[in-house]
């Protein structure tokens, strides 16, 4: 199912932001591809090239000679157009970006979380976070078009609010979208972490993909899931809790009553307190995220340089992955898997190793197709960036839902 538009006036927004979001989507494209994806007719995207254009949005790219002969013009967006903020909020650091309309981080900057309890310390940082990086850049206020937040579930979507994350201490119910929108002075979009990474994915990471869960591997372990080009939600928005799923059927008894779910068996803190029990790096304060998220580091290096006792810990946590995304490709017929989040980078070299094989090993459709398993094309940032293009892709809170017609 692609996205289409209608040609009712009522939804002509909703349109705007359809061929807008194509534009981005393809280096050039013409009056006439941007109709043909759209199901809306030439002349109305050519008024709403000309509003895009006279709003400096987008602009004409050249012209080419299409198979008739005439000759087409091609339209790109123009990226300094429209910017918009993405911030992902992990418990032991906090990404902010800027993200130009073209999808390109034009600056960043990175914080430690205050851990202090309650949320106050940490909207703080975050309005003075803001402030700093629109300041430093000189951008005018109306190119900015929003703030994404990407935080640890679980959400209450209707109310914008994070409803007591476990790995946040003291937050209780927190009104985090009017919060900010009242502090920072910009509309909110607020998502889940998983959701807004596989949504960064699909946007900004290169579009190739469109069946595809991206496994988040960050203090939780969480999963999004993109099907058919479309990012799945849930019916409250929470989908991805895959932190019971057991990756080891042999591992130890999880408050939940299995054996060996990844929540015990591949959350940093979790390897962290193994390594240091087994003396392979020093003890470690595991209330401490930053402290945890630090020691995951080291434990990693140690591992990339051959300590056989990291090694075998962290190959330990990537066979327990391994085995819940090939029942996730399993279960959802994907095409690949994404690894990603916080802890990524430490982990990707012993886990592009590991979990390849083993996921392959236990697919089920693999005499039909094969599942791509790789490391996320956007790097530390993603999180931030998927945020960020929460606000790109929903400028005027345009769910597509009910806009969707099967072809
Ligand atoms: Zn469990």
């Amino acid at each position: 199912m692609e996205r289409r538009g209608s040609n009712l006036p009522r939804v002509g927004d909703y349109n705007q932001l359809l061929v807008l979001d194509l534009v981005r989507r393809s280096s050039n494209i013409s009056r006439v591809e941007l109709s043909e994806h759209t199901g809306l007719s030439v002349q109305t995207v050519s008024n709403i090239c000309r509003r895009l254009v006279s709003a400096g949005l987008i602009e004409a790219a050249g012209r080419v000679e299409a198979d008739t002969g005439a000759r087409r013009t091609m339209f790109r967006v123009v990226p300094q157009g429209q910017y918009s903020l993405g911030l992902h909020i992990d418990p032991a650091r906090m990404t902010l970006v800027l993200l130009n309309l073209a999808g390109q981080v034009e600056d960043r900057a990175s914080i430690v979380t205050p851990t202090t309890d309650g949320p106050e310390d940490v909207l703080k940082a975050i309005v003075d976070a803001v402030a700093d990086l629109v300041g430093r850049r000189a951008i005018p206020p109306l190119r900015v078009s929003g703030l994404g937040v990407s935080a640890p579930g679980p959400i209450r979507a209707e109310s914008g609010s994070l409803v007591g994350p476990p790995n946040l201490r003291g937050w209780g119910v927190v009104r985090l979208r009017d919060e900010l929108e009242s502090r920072v002075g910009l509309p909110v979009v607020l998502e889940k972490d998983t959701i807004a990474a596989a949504t960064g994915e699909l946007w900004a990471g290169g579009g190739t993909l469109s069946n595809f869960a991206f496994i988040y591997l960050g203090t939780g372990i969480g999963a999004g899931v993109v099907l058919d080009g479309e990012v799945m939600r849930g019916a409250s928005d929470n989908l991805g809790e895959i932190g019971h799923l057991s990756g080891d059927p042999d591992g130890p008894r999880c408050s939940c009553g299995g054996r060996g779910c990844i929540a015990i068996t591949s959350a940093p803190v979790h390897l962290v307190s193994a390594a240091a029990g087994a003396g392979t790096i020093p003890s470690v304060d595991l209330d401490d995220p930053l402290a945890v998220e630090t020691a995951l580091r080291h434990l990693c290096a140690l591992a990339d340089k051959g300590d056989e006792s990291a090694l075998a810990i962290v190959e330990k946590s990537a066979r327990a992955i391994a085995r819940v995304a090939g029942n996730l490709a399993n279960v959802l017929d994907l095409d690949a898997v994404v690894l990603g989040g916080p802890s990524w980078s430490a982990l990707s070299r012993i886990y592009l190793r590991v979990v390849p094989p083993i996921t392959a090993s236990l697919l089920t459709v693999s005499d039909v197709h094969t599942v791509e398993v790789r490391g996320t094309t956007l790097g530390e940032d993603g999180g931030a960036i998927g945020a960020a293009s929460l606000v790109m892709s929903s400028m005027a809170s345009a769910r597509s839902d009910h806009l969707l017609v099967p072809h």
